[in-house]
């Protein structure tokens, strides 16, 4: 499964998560026995296959707003048999409300638009559950700007910093950046880590 999908996205340049970046994440969701998982952007499937091989009672609901992207996706998850793990939802999630709670979120769509999916889908994690979003270090630019070389990027760079900037503001939320990947944030309810 994993060999064909990274060779699809690497020949038809599909941001899929970076290697230890998932990793880390399937195992964080095997560490804290997170079960239910709703994550925003599935591209291919790739990252939520992952996440539903942690464990057989893991249930993901994605969403992706690119038909394409969409029926590859649904391909897949039927090929490899994650069908009755995986649920995929075609549209914008900015317009699609799922009900019941998440022990995780993961936001990993469009960069400008992290706020809005924060805020929106708050509502759907349960109590101790973990807001997980990918991609703040935009290949190093957001650490290092001297790497910045066009007005996309720089536009793209100033999104990522206002987000960051509402997390470390965020009264109701506590946030941790680990260095796998892109650089992914990962925020829970309350003052503490354990
Ligand atoms: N999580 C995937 C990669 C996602 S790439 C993995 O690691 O395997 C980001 C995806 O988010 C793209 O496919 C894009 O089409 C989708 N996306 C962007 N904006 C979106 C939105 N508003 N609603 C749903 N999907 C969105
Ligand atoms: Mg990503």
């Amino acid at each position: 499964m994993t060999e064909e999908l990274e060779l699809y996205a690497k020949e038809n340049k599909v941001p899929i998560m970076q290697k230890d970046g998932i990793l880390y994440l399937c195992n964080y969701i095997k560490e804290h026995k997170l079960e239910r998982i709703l994550e925003i952007g599935s591209a291919i499937g790739y990252s939520a296959m992952m996440m539903a091989s942690v464990s057989l009672s893991i249930k993901v609901t994605t969403i992706e707003k690119d038909i394409n992207r969409y029926e590859i996706a649904c391909n897949y998850i039927k090929k490899y048999h994650y069908d009755k793990q995986i649920e995929i939802i075609y549209g914008d999630a900015s317009e699609v409300d799922v009900t019941g709670k998440f022990d995780l979120i993961f936001i990993d769509a469009a960069k400008g638009k992290n706020t809005l999916f924060f805020e929106k889908f708050k509502n759907n994690l349960s109590d101790d559950g973990v807001i997980v979003t990918d991609n703040l270090g935009f290949h190093g630019l957001v650490k290092d700007e001297k790497l910045i070389m066009t007005k996309n990027q720089r536009g793209i760079v100033n999104k990522i910093k206002e987000y960051i900037n509402f997390l470390d503001n965020n009264k109701e939320f506590v946030t941790e950046y680990i260095e796998v990947g892109d650089v992914i944030s990962i925020s829970k309810r309350g003052n503490t880590y354990e």
